[in-house]
């Protein structure tokens, strides 16, 4: 029986690697990515995003065509950005020897022209116009690598909820058969009437995915401007390790607690089809990386990386004989929840319960949620604790291995570092402990140190 499904176990040693606006921005880095490309074989299936920023105080194209749109949308005037844009695009396409995008920059222009005349039928939505930067980009690099555009806006689709619509794999892999190189502009596809509609930004990186998933891929590889994922941020610890492997849940929790790469939801599409994501480094194509798989040996207990974020505030609860009293849990997440509120945790005691969440959902509903938890628990103390950081330790290892709180704990006792809240998770990957935010360098270094110093 025909499948509307591709098998989701790799189908070949294939390779889909996709490259960041940086690996992108000009025709040097292009270079680098062809000499990536050519360098093997497997690696058949190209992802790409619009060109980034080749300065610090460059602009990334995705956001002169976002400027573009809004001044067009309000009659004002467009033309510095677009030429910004044309110019940026003839560039590129001048020194690589290349063909210029002209006839789809054309249409843009026309499209732009007829979003100011407020003409109803242009197809310049807002996520039309962000999509051209990696239409146009992947016009350019498949005609330079002499590879099969893919249309990614015939392939990609997204259902009424505007959720991916597994049929995208299908019409990816259906494209795709032959031994060739393909090209695949990132970010967008189309909804169910027929427009364009983009990922999140930065969303190329789930179109990677989905691609690698579409084509059973063997690995994943996210070429970028760093060499993989540290151990700790930088700005907080000197010079802190590369990580070599780590799982698919073991990342989710750094990334939950602050630790960016990818696009959170790049994962998924990869994970759900055991493909492993590779990430390398652009401009040094030799570093290993940073290796995202499902599983890996973590018997010997060591930590994946440590995350952290500031922004909290406790709200502890204190009443004689809570553990007694049926439902109290469910009535304070009720009062957070008819306010808005979303928590982080809620360590609790047996008189007593806390419940930790961001400033961003609790500030300027502070004093309703107050007054609603006194009338609805009347409590005998309630009080905020601010401010508060959280920080996360990770590793699989920890659940086979006595002793890694005893050190971590250990460590921040000697740190001189007060811990106002602990928390581990029942998947035991992860404990979470919260100190003051002035605290909140100290303690990262103090855990560090603890475990990867040596
Ligand atoms: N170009 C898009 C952005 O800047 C998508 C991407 O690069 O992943 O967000």
């Amino acid at each position: 029986m025909p499948s509307q499904q591709p098998a989701y176990h790799s189908l070949s040693d294939a390779i889909v690697c996709k490259f960041g606006g940086t690996s992108l921005a000009d025709a040097t880095q292009i270079r680098k990515v062809a000499a990536i490309v050519k360098a093997d074989a497997r690696r058949r299936y190209v992802v790409v995003s619009a060109p980034g920023k080749r300065h610090s105080s460059d602009q990334k194209i995705t956001d002169l065509l976002l400027t573009c749109w809004h001044l067009a949308a309000q009659k004002l005037d467009y033309r510095e950005p677009l030429r910004l844009i044309r110019d940026r695009y003839d560039q590129i396409a001048r020194d690589l020897h290349v063909s210029p995008v002209a006839a789809p920059l054309a249409e843009m222009e026309r499209e732009l022209s007829r979003l100011a005349a407020y003409d109803p039928n242009t197809l310049a939505t807002r996520d039309w116009m962000a999509a051209r930067g990696e239409y146009f980009h992947a016009c350019l690099i498949a005609d330079f690598l002499d590879a099969t555009f893919v249309p990614s806006g015939e392939c990609i689709r997204f259902d009424a909820e505007g959720h991916l619509d597994v049929v995208s794999y299908a019409n990816l892999a259906e494209r795709m058969t032959g031994d060739g190189l393909y090209v695949i502009p990132g970010f967008y596809g189309r909804d169910q009437q027929g427009r364009i509609k983009t990922f999140p930004r930065g969303g190329s990186d789930i179109t990677g995915a989905v691609v690698a998933r579409a084509v059973g891929a063997a690995v994943y590889e996210n070429w970028t401007d760093v060499s993989g994922l540290l151990m700790a941020d930088p700005r907080v610890v000197k010079n802190p390790r590369p990580i070599g492997e780590v799982t698919y849940r073991e990342l989710r929790e750094l990334a939950y607690m602050g630790a960016s790469v990818l696009h959170e939801e790049t994962i998924f599409p990869a994970s759900e089809a055991g493909i492993p994501i590779q990430i390398k480094n652009t401009n040094a194509p030799n570093d290993p990386g940073t290796r995202i798989v499902a599983t890996r040996d973590a018997t010997d207990g060591d930590i994946v990386g440590i995350a952290g974020r500031t922004g909290f505030t406790t709200i502890y609860i204190e009443k004689a004989l809570m553990n007694q009293e049926r439902g109290f849990g469910r009535k304070v997440l009720e009062v957070l929840e008819s306010h808005g509120v979303s928590y982080e945790h809620v360590p609790s005691g047996i008189d007593s319960m806390s419940v930790i969440v961001a400033d961003e959902q609790f500030q300027g509903r502070e004093t309703g949620v107050l007054r609603d938890l006194k009338r609805v628990l009347e409590p005998d103390r309630i009080e905020t604790y601010a401010p508060l950081a959280l920080i996360a330790t990770v590793g699989e290892g920890m659940a086979y291995r006595v002793g890694v709180a005893g050190r971590l704990f250990a460590a921040l006792r000697e740190a001189g570092v007060n811990v106002r809240m602990i928390s581990q998770g029942a998947s035991e990957i992860n404990i979470i402990v919260g100190v003051a935010t002035d605290e909140y360098e100290c303690a990262v270094e103090a855990i560090y140190e603890a475990f990867m110093g040596e």
